[in-house]
């Protein structure tokens, strides 16, 4: 285990708050939304709020998992809010985003796993901010093939599913994941053409660089176009240590692993998280 409570310098992040993250926070709260960048206390919350990028967390702020490495609660979720999509698309216009996130809690407890809502909140988006391209980061859907049909035919530009680590560390990390299962959802994503597939896994969590290299070939296999690789910081207590603080010259070595393996846009660095910079890097793989 990595010494607890003293970060690298190269994760260190002091930024201060500007007008723009302050317009970004009051949109986000005036439409009763969630973000991931405050429930999952993303270190680029200043970053990215104040160039007016934000992840929507939609389908409530409990989820009927709970991962080791996540700060989201788990237990009974709310009730799915029928106005979230519209008032979702709002906030996006109102925000001028030219890329927007948008992810949720899973939900096992609804028979679609919520589909029919990612579903209606990217055409929300779209009917809000036509210009505004739309990237979802989909729970797994227990591996329901109509699920992922009823998101992919509302054409998302960007379908976003994380692995998030290595299929050993599954049982430890994310018990009620399955690393085939998610890897096939990606495979059906890409099959059906149309959006970038996109996937992405933290590292500090005790994987090795094999493993690492096994995953990203798998995911190339799968179809992925876009592959992020950030550190792994533990939210709080209750999550799991960190097993290693990875310095970013090994990042730059796991981007060209991942390239070499056939990932054709690899966005690796400390504070990488799966939505940082998404949007130009969802502009990059779509031209590649
Ligand atoms: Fe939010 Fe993603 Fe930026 Fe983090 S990287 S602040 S989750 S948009
Ligand atoms: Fe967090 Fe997603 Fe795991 Fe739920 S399924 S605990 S939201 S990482």
């Amino acid at each position: 285990e990595a010494a607890p409570g003293r970060l690298p310098p190269w994760l260190r992040v002091r930024l201060p708050a500007d007008a723009g993250f302050a317009a970004t926070a009051h949109t986000v709260a005036a439409g009763s939304l969630r973000t991931v960048c405050r429930g999952a206390r993303c270190p680029n919350i200043f970053e990215c709020f104040s160039r007016g990028t934000a992840t929507f967390l939609i389908l409530g702020g409990v989820c009927t998992r709970g991962c080791a490495f996540c700060n989201i609660a788990a237990g009974t979720p709310d009730p799915v809010d029928a106005g979230e999509p519209e008032r979702l698309g709002a906030a996006v216009a109102e925000l001028q985003l030219t890329h927007a996130v948008v992810t949720s809690v899973t939900r096992d407890d609804l028979p679609d796993g919520g589909a029919a809502h990612f579903a209606a909140t990217i055409q929300a988006v779209r009917a809000a901010a036509p210009g505004t391209t739309i990237e979802v980061l989909i729970p797994d859907f227990r591996g329901y093939p109509d699920a992922l049909a009823l998101v992919l035919d509302a054409r998302p530009d960007v379908l976003n599913h994380n692995v998030e680590t290595v299929p050993r560390l599954y049982a430890t990390a994310r018990a009620g994941a399955d690393y085939g299962r998610s890897l096939e959802l990606l495979a059906r994503a890409a099959g059906r053409g149309g959006p970038v597939v996109k996937s992405g896994l933290m590292v500090g969590l005790g994987e090795t660089e094999g493993e690492l290299a096994e995953v990203f070939g798998d995911l190339a296999r799968a179809g992925c176009r876009v592959v992020t690789v950030g550190q792994y910081l533990r939210p709080s207590r209750r999550n799991l240590p960190v097993v290693r603080y990875v310095p970013p010259g090994e990042f730059e070595a796991l981007a060209a692993l991942g390239r070499e393996r056939g990932i054709a846009e690899m966005v690796a660095a400390p504070l990488v998280r799966s939505s940082y910079r998404a949007g130009e890097t969802a502009a990059l793989a779509a031209r590649a």
